[in-house]
């Protein structure tokens, strides 16, 4: 056997490994206006834009069927990817969903696995158009492409935004993670003494959003009504600080992100503390929430201020200011993304 060189992929890491494979990728089509690097991919179709996005979730590194329910599984497939079209300011149509099954799984299960599917299909207006289904050796893998749309004067990228925007996030942060970590917890105690009932009582808040997690729909239809455009958007799979990360390295810009200004509901700030997690790290680093971060003009603030689905965490600032996290006593520091990477931490999604 020749010794040819070997990059081990965990020195790239999953940005650098998709950077690598994508940076020599050209485009042969006009129509493709946007390809590798933004929530989804845009393409000329007639007078409007086609969004299109894909993801793909894997047993035993994006869920664990010992506390996911198939139902709610199948809803968050769907969900994760209508959220990235979300993100581009557009309306998911269509979605095609891909499913390898190992033979541990009975009809039943994945017909569960489907109404989970059909119901993110029905509440959030998309049409299951076709997929593809095959045999696995281990385990399930479900794999969801989306299909939206966007006139072309609203699309949003990550590169948009200008020095002195505000940067803005929906929701609240860190739910996911509280609720992953919970579920987590009560299997080590499963596993350890099977007779122990779960003890999860009291965290529907938390638990949902890990479990059944919505893409905000709601948030573009606001912006639309309020007749805010942001300059750019992302939305909040990997956590705060890796997406502020990207919206500042796409648009060529640094910012100031306020640690007190970070919104985080009651529930998932005391599930930090009985962790003793800093709720501040765990809405910063914690991903899966899938909020919308967006920027937009200072001259929009009065138009979505005092909302109570918007949060103006901070601004953009020139590149050479850094992104900085500023904490209440004014101490800063460059912020980084602690956030997990799924190649790292390969039990997360
Ligand atoms: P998101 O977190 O919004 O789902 P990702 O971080 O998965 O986005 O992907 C970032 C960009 O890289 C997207 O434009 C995506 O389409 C592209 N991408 C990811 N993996 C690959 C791949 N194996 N080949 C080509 N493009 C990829
Ligand atoms: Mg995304």
């Amino acid at each position: 056997m020749s010794k040819e060189a070997r990059t081990e992929i965990d020195s790239l890491g999953e940005f650098g490994l998709i950077k690598l494979l994508t940076e020599k990728n050209t485009s042969q089509n006009e129509s493709t206006l946007k390809a590798v690097g933004d929530d989804a991919a845009v393409i000329r179709s007639g007078d409007h834009l086609k969004l299109l996005s894909t993801d793909m979730l894997l047993e035993g590194v994006h869920f664990d069927l010992s506390y996911v329910p198939l139902k709610h599984l199948g809803y968050k497939a769907v969900v994760v990817n209508l959220s990235d079209i979300y993100a581009m300011n557009g309306r998911a149509k269509q979605i095609t969903v891909s499913i390898a099954i190992s033979n541990r799984f009975s009809v039943e299960a994945i017909e569960e696995l489907y109404s989970g599917i059909y119901l993110a299909c029905s509440n959030y207006g998309v049409d299951l158009v076709g997929g593809d289904t095959s045999a696995s050796r281990q385990g399930l893998v479900i794999s969801v492409s989306v299909i939206g749309e966007v006139e072309e004067d609203k699309v949003v990228y990550r590169s948009g935004a200008h020095e002195n925007d505000l940067l803005v996030v929906s929701g609240d942060l860190g739910g996911a993670y509280m609720g992953l970590q919970l579920l987590e917890r009560e299997k080590s105690v499963f596993v350890d003494n099977p007779d122990i009932q779960p003890d999860l009582d009291g965290n529907d808040y938390v638990l949902e959003r890990q479990l059944k997690p919505e893409a905000r729909i709601d948030i573009v239809d606001l912006l639309n009504k309020m007749e805010v455009v942001p300059t750019s958007m992302i939305d909040i799979s990997d956590g705060l600080a890796s997406e502020v990360i990207h919206l500042c390295d796409q648009s060529g810009l640094g910012a100031n992100v306020y640690d007190e200004k970070i919104p985080i509901d009651p529930m998932t700030y005391q599930r930090a503390r009985d962790f003793e997690l800093d709720p501040g790290v765990v809405a910063l680093n914690g991903g899966e929430d899938y909020e919308l971060l967006f920027t937009v003009k200072q001259s929009d603030y009065d138009k979505i201020k005092g909302n109570p689905n918007l949060t103006v965490i901070g601004h953009m600032q020139n590149k050479d200011a850094g992104i900085q996290l500023i904490a209440k006593n004014g101490t800063q520091h460059e912020l980084s993304a602690q956030g997990w990477d799924a190649f790292l931490k390969q039990n997360r999604s």
